[in-house]
């Protein structure tokens, strides 16, 4: 796994992106209102996990983020299986962590381009 994307999920785990929660949080935004959704509280777990655009890909690749299983688990607890121990999607040729870790990237990274670029298109990351 490549060092930037272990970076990110350490990251993540410990609730260090630059959310706009966390932005707020430290006055550097007003709000924490995601963007896409109007969710009240932008924090990692809304866009990895929860935001209705993670949410819809996570369906595209055959994983209910909503399933009994996962609703139980912690943010960090979901990262942290989802990332090292699960299985899934098996009709693809990507190990299930490793297409998982890339998904998130992708959701982060099309989150922030989508912000900040206004020219950028986002990736549909289910074409991968
Ligand atoms: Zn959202």
């Amino acid at each position: 796994m490549p060092s930037r994307l272990k970076i990110f999920l350490w990251l993540a785990c410990q609730n260090r992106l630059s959310t706009k929660f966390l932005l707020c949080s430290r006055n550097i935004v007003s709000n924490s209102v995601c963007s896409f959704c109007g969710h009240q509280m932008e924090d990692t777990e809304h866009i990895l996990r929860r935001c209705p655009k993670a949410v819809s890909l996570w369906q595209s690749l055959g994983f209910s983020a909503f399933s009994a299983f996962n609703s139980s688990l912690s943010f960090v607890d979901w990262l942290k299986f989802r990332c090292f121990k699960s299985t899934g999607a098996s009709n693809r040729m990507i190990p299930w962590p490793i297409l998982f870790s890339f998904v998130c990237w992708g959701l982060w990274t099309n989150h922030n381009k989508s912000l900040f670029s206004p020219n950028y298109r986002p990736v549909n990351l289910a074409d991968f």
